[in-house]
């Protein structure tokens, strides 16, 4: 069991390290495609397609847009901090990345006006998503946020828009040295905000897809600064960073979806063990319920008193017990009991003694019933029995005997001895023309006429046609 144990767990072990193994290979993957295309191509090979890049690119402003949106709302509704980094860097991408695509005709005529402003949005977008790591874990009331940051940081984007269109114009600068720079610059954020969360021990599922749509995004740039534009790098640095957009895409769309929020979205595996530990908890709380569920059902049956059966109780069990009979032609008589004056024990007894002379009386009768009999309190010291499968005849004998041990028995309290007679009624049920009322009222009367004819007897119902 032990040695199951152990092999079980190194089982485990060995899965989730290849579950490490598959994703960094993931992450990493974009690096044979980069050596790929170097190493088969040059820069030479070109494939200008002005029009598709205008469609691709609007495509990736479009989508931006919209994800600056929809991680507003997420930041809006949680106050995580690191929320609202990714709407500017998101808001900041698509800023930016827009004129890209407008300038794509002016690619033969200003180069670089069409390039630069790639490099800038990744510079831009690598720095508000180190930030928004740099801020897990902080937040903000939900109320506290509003959009003058976001204002704020439009504004700045707009500018870093000019500053890019005044660089590119400018004839003194060497171009292709600043583009490189800033395409690093964007590499060792995109790491630094991967490697930060390596150090924090930043875990969760999307934290998982933004790590490596990190990696893809600096491997982006990488591959940016060996292509140049049109050849067949410069198009795969631009896939590789569609690949990491829409991973991220993927993972803001599902916390959206879920709890809005970056640090709460769960794993399958994280998932799975919340799920066995609520259904434990469900199935506790199902079963402490159950019982209680049956205490009260209990309760609501018994007589607290004595512990037998209620009135309801009794009337309902005495329903089951009629079609029983009537279904199994079987004969069923029902005794009701009432005490003789006991209005006259209370009196001089004490109240208390009336409850322990109607406690002892439970007691006697078990002692006369079968355990098929039932007992219950109809009344206040009034009770009845049902007798299944007993004739009149043997009911009778029942009920006599029950009578007379009443009376030869006495109850002690405060070493008084209390003597009790009781008067029964006995009736038989009728299966063709009985209600269990019916049967009852038929009981009652037999009773009231014991009481008349001098209390401290049993009155058995006359049939006209004895049943046996
Ligand atoms: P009868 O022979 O005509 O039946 O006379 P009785 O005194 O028994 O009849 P009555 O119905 O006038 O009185 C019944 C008494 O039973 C009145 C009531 O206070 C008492 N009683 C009813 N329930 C309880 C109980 O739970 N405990 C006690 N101690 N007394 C009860
Ligand atoms: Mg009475
Ligand atoms: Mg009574």
């Amino acid at each position: 069991m032990n040695q199951d144990h152990i092999k079980h767990n190194a089982v485990k072990r060995l899965a989730s390290g290849y579950i490490r193994l598959l994703l960094t290979i993931l992450a990493l993957l974009p690096i044979l495609l980069i050596l790929y295309i170097d190493s088969e191509t040059t820069s030479d090979d070109v494939f200008i397609a002005h029009t598709f890049h205008v469609i691709a690119i609007t495509m990736a402003v479009v989508v931006s847009a919209f994800l600056s949106y929809i991680t507003w709302r997420c930041y809006v509704a949680t106050g995580e901090v690191l929320l609202k980094w990714l709407v500017f860097g998101f808001w900041g991408f698509t800023i930016v990345y827009a004129p890209h695509g407008f300038l794509t005709h002016h690619a033969t005529e200003n180069v670089w006006l069409f390039t630069l402003f790639g490099p800038a949005s990744r510079l831009v977008m690598s720095f508000c998503f180190l930030i928004a790591m740099l801020k897990f874990g902080e937040m903000v009331k939900p109320e506290q946020t509003n959009s003058k940051g976001l204002w704020f940081a439009t504004a700045i984007f707009i500018v870093i828009n000019l500053v890019v269109y005044w660089v590119a114009k400018s004839a003194s600068l060497n171009l292709n040295w600043w583009r490189l720079l800033a395409e690093y610059v964007a590499v060792s954020m995109f790491i630094g905000s991967v490697l930060w969360m390596l150090v924090q021990r930043i875990k969760g599922y999307i934290p998982l897809l933004y790590s490596i749509a990190m990696v893809w995004f600096a491997l982006s740039c990488w591959s940016f600064t060996i292509g140049s534009v049109w050849d067949h790098q410069w198009w795969l640095a631009h896939i590789i960073f569609a690949g990491g957009f829409l991973l991220l895409s993927f993972g803001v769309v599902q916390a959206f979806l879920t709890t809005g929020s970056f640090k709460t979205i769960y794993s399958q595996s994280d998932l799975f063990k919340q799920i066995i530990q609520e259904k434990k908890k469900t199935e506790q709380a199902l079963m402490e319920l159950q019982q209680v569920n049956e205490k009260l059902e209990e309760l609501a049956a018994t007589d607290p008193l004595t512990g037998v059966a209620n009135r309801r109780e009794f009337m309902s069990r005495a329903e089951e017990e009629m079609s029983r009979a009537h279904r199994n032609t079987t004969d069923l008589c029902m005794m009701v009991i009432d005490f003789d004056h006991f209005k006259d024990i209370n009196d001089e007894y004490g109240h208390q003694a009336g409850d322990k002379v109607l406690k002892e009386f439970v007691r006697l009768c078990k002692e006369i019933m079968r355990p098929s009999d039932l007992l219950g309190r109809i009344g206040g010291e009034e009770f009845a029995i049902l007798l299944p499968e007993t004739n009149l005849s043997s009911a009778a004998k029942v009920a006599e005997r029950l009578r007379q041990y009443i009376e030869e028995s006495s109850v002690v309290v405060s070493k008084q001895k209390i003597t009790m007679t009781i008067s029964i009624g006995l009736a038989l049920y009728q299966p063709k023309t009985d209600t269990v009322k019916k049967w009852l009222h038929r009981a009652d009367e037999l009773l009231y006429q014991a009481k008349d004819k001098g209390r401290n007897r049993l009155e058995v119902e006359q049939l006209r046609e004895p049943s046996d």
